[in-house]
């Protein structure tokens, strides 16, 4: 792993400008794709007391009892497009450096990543047959989840897949942890700092064509959002749509020309519904790039719980925006939605903020911070709808995820022969005598 972590950082530019070229995300975009999962190579790096075991002596006269931690077996990966380097990497490093065997299946829409990152990994010593690359779609999915070899799957992608892979895989007997959709919200207090929140509000609504899944598509402002209007329009307006391997880009396109129609078609129900379209990036034309699927930073105002755009993940540039009366009704609204990936409030008041991070009944917490991915020594704690299983991703739980404690029990007696002949169950000896 040390091998590894250096290899990816001598090789950050080549797999950022593969990021680029297939998935479209801006190289600042790309690069810190490559370096979020880095982090969780250094993790593994240093994983090793993770693994230690516990011990109780002399449980009984002679008798020992301990557990040690060890590997499934071989586990798997299935990821999702929009991450092509760091969730292979939140998933294969503390697998293998556990002592299992992984088979890897990026996303069929932009696989680059993952082939450089197993090519580096052998590079490094990985030896053969431990980090496998299969490529496809539903077939292969399910070749993963039926077959009986396979224990353990780790799965990032959407809400619908995610829940069939996870009862499929887990009626098989096998272990399963699913990371799945969002709609990740920012509660915006009156006393909130304008430039800085106005900032943060763009970078992660818009940022990455907002195909991120702690990308904040809803906010909530409490006590209305007049003073926040121009401000935000100006700050979505100003941010150049382009190419991302283009000096300026602020956002790149849509990973699909289906997920473009679907995005568009959110902002027209939400329309339809009664929302108002302040910033409308329908219809956005990049100069040399006229077939990309671009849709630009868009902002829904007057938008209702009930609305199809609120209550659909819409994975594109999209910023819902919501009005409450307190900061009460809009932990209420947060709460009462489908999903708990993330969420953040811009405040100035640390009691707000205190009470807000206590009753949210969300996973991940900004507190000023607009997207709080947690770095891999915590793991990525996505509650509710947003997550299916038992164990979270990277950090301690990861590193439980894809191993097993053994408890072994043992006795050893000076001149005593090992194997005890009493039939009744160790431990009871010492009772007994
Ligand atoms: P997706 O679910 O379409 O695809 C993810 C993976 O599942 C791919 O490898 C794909 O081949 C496979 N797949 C898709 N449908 C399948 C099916 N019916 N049967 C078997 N396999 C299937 O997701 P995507 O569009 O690639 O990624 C975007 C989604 O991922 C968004 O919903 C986003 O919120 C979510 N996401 C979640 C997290 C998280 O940590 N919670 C992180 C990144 C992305």
């Amino acid at each position: 792993m040390f091998k590894l972590q250096e290899l990816i950082r001598a090789n950050t530019e080549e797999l950022a400008r593969s990021i680029t070229m297939e998935q479209g995300k801006t190289l600042a975009d790309a690069r810190g794709d490559v370096f979020r999962g880095l982090e969780v190579v250094e993790y593994a790096c240093g994983m090793a007391p993770q693994l230690a075991g516990e011990m109780v002596e002399n449980v009984a006269t002679g008798i020992d009892c301990y557990s040690i931690r060890q590997p499934l077996g071989v586990c798997a990966g299935i990821c999702p497009f929009n991450f092509p380097a760091m969730v292979p990497l939140w998933m294969f490093p503390l697998a293998v450096t556990a002592g299992n065997t992984f088979v890897l299946k990026p996303s069929e829409k932009d696989p680059g990543a993952a082939m450089i990152l197993a090519d580096l990994a052998m590079q490094a010593g990985l030896p053969k047959g431990v980090l496998n690359v299969v490529h496809g779609s539903h077939d292969v999915v399910n070749n993963i989840l039926d077959h009986p070899d396979i224990k353990a799957i780790s799965f990032v992608g959407s809400d619908k897949a995610g829940r069939y892979i996870y009862e499929r895989g887990s009626v098989q007997g096998k272990r399963v942890q699913s990371n799945l959709g969002a709609k990740n919200h920012a509660v915006v207090l009156p006393d909130a700092d304008v430039d800085s929140t106005v900032k943060a509000l763009t970078g992660a609504s818009f940022g990455a064509a907002g195909q991120r899944c702690m990308a904040i598509s809803a906010a909530v402002f409490v006590g209305g959002m007049d003073k926040w209007k121009r401000p935000l329009m100006d700050a979505a307006k100003s941010l150049k749509v382009n190419a991302g391997w283009e000096a300026d880009a602020d956002v790149g396109p849509m990973i699909s020309p289906e997920a473009k129609a679907r995005c568009e078609r959110l902002i027209q129900s939400g329309i339809s519904e009664g929302a108002q379209c302040i910033v409308d990036g329908r219809g956005v034309s990049v100069p040399g790039y006229e077939q990309g699927n671009w849709v630009g930073p868009t902002l829904l105002s007057n938008v209702q719980p009930h609305m199809e755009c609120y209550n659909e993940e819409i994975f594109g540039p999209v910023l819902s925006c919501l009005e409450a009366g307190t900061l009460d009704d809009a932990i209420s609204l947060v709460n009462a939605n489908k999903h708990g990936n993330g969420c953040a409030i811009f405040t100035r008041s640390g009691a707000a903020a205190r009470k807000f991070q206590h009753e949210i009944d969300v996973g991940m917490v900004g507190i000023n911070v607009p997207i709080p991915v947690p770095l891999p020594f915590f793991s990525f704690t996505g509650w509710r709808g947003s997550f299916a299983g038992d164990l979270h991703m990277y950090g301690r739980a990861g590193v439980q995820f894809y191993t097993q404690p053994k408890t072994v029990t043992s006795k050893w007696i000076m001149g005593e022969v090992a194997a005890s002949s009493s039939q009744r169950m160790p431990g009871l000896d010492r009772v007994g005598s």
